[in-house]
């Protein structure tokens, strides 16, 4: 007997678009499962977006491997796991990113370049959202009456704010914003954050890289998303405000509408 099928179920939207910039370096996933073992189905969600850098095609690359390893890791992980709890998952989820971390690091020595990339992960389990980040790509949760950020960017210009020494405001167009204080690949040893949040009924969990949120800001986004008809018409409509606004750097959305079924 199928017991504890979740009565929730989520739809998703995303967007990959190059802006300006002549290649796309970011890489996105999306992915639904079905855990079923024993009795019990879980129903999940992973979601991630990466922003590569490094020189040639090594960004794609970069964000590519990332992506995949990470999701790959995850999977294995979930479908071995003996418990049901948010210390397993977001475990499971930094040991993923340190794994992928390790991998595209010692790409970087077989063949002597300098990629990296910024990733942030979602897992969605019922109406619980477990989140790893390195870098400054983000993850929002929205609802109906406002956005929050539950992501802080690694770069150099964020932690100045967060020494107090330049205000938010003036991060937006302060020259160190685009470097990344950690970043997938850079170093050997690495600092994961995660988080773990609830989805309210009705809710939207949002992933993106920074060619989004260079362009727009906080209320903006929001505004778009609550105005579209679906996740997937949000999503257009967020990478062609984006686009509008200057499109400078190639802009990656996945959006995630949790709803009751
Ligand atoms: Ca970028």
């Amino acid at each position: 007997m199928m017991q504890q099928v979740l009565d929730r179920q989520f739809t998703v939207g995303w967007s990959i678009e190059k802006g300006r910039r002549r290649t796309n370096e970011d890489s996105v996933a999306a992915i639904n499962l079905d855990l079923i073992s024993g009795d019990t189905v879980r129903t999940l969600g992973i979601f991630a977006v990466a922003d590569g850098m490094g020189g040639g095609d090594h960004g794609e690359i970069a964000s590519r491997v990332a992506v995949n390893s990470t999701i790959r890791g995850l999977i294995e992980q979930l479908t071995d796991m003996q418990e049901d709890t948010a210390k397993v998952y977001l475990q499971g989820l930094e040991r993923a990113v340190q794994v992928a971390n390790q991998i595209v690091y010692s790409q970087n020595s077989e063949i002597d370049s300098e990629m990296g990339t910024t990733l942030v992960v979602a897992l969605v389990v019922g109406n619980q959202v477990y989140i790893a980040n390195v870098g400054d790509s983000r993850a929002y949760l929205l609802t109906n009456i406002g956005i929050t950020r539950i992501t802080q960017d690694h770069t150099l210009a964020a932690a100045l704010v967060r020494q107090g020494t330049i205000s938010a405001a003036q991060a937006r167009n302060h020259p160190f914003r685009n470097i990344l204080s950690q970043g997938i690949g850079l170093s050997k040893s690495l600092e994961v954050d995660t988080f773990r949040r609830e989805f309210e009924d009705d809710g939207y969990l949002l992933l993106c890289s920074d060619g989004l949120t260079a362009e727009l800001k906080d209320a903006q986004i929001h505004n778009i998303v609550l105005s579209a008809r679906s996740p997937q018409h949000a999503c257009d409509l967020l990478a062609e405000a984006a686009n509008r606004a200057g499109g400078r750097d190639n802009i990656s959305v996945i959006l995630i509408h949790l709803r009751r079924s």
